[in-house]
């Protein structure tokens, strides 16, 4: 067993994620190796929806937390001014 695959949940594939999803998944697996499908699609999905252009290299963890507090931050503002029905 390593250290990448001690959770089972990251060992399951999620499909595409909502940003919500990718930032819900991305907190529970933020410290989470490269073989965590969650973090994964989550990296994706935030990538993809909020930063277009993302370095070629792989974000390091710090980078990531950044840019969840940023996800988090505009899902927040959304949220506040257009409310879901
Ligand atoms: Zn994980």
């Amino acid at each position: 067993m390593t250290d990448d695959a001690r959770l089972p949940d990251c060992l399951v594939e999620p499909g595409p994620l909502t940003a919500a999803a990718a930032i819900l998944a991305m907190s529970r697996h933020l410290n989470c190796g490269g073989a965590c499908l969650p973090r994964r699609r989550a990296e994706d999905a935030i990538g993809a929806e909020y930063v277009p252009s993302l370095p070629a290299e792989a974000p390091d963890d710090a980078y990531l937390a950044e840019r969840l507090r940023e996800a988090t931050r505009l899902l927040a503002e959304r949220a506040h001014n257009r409310p879901l029905k």
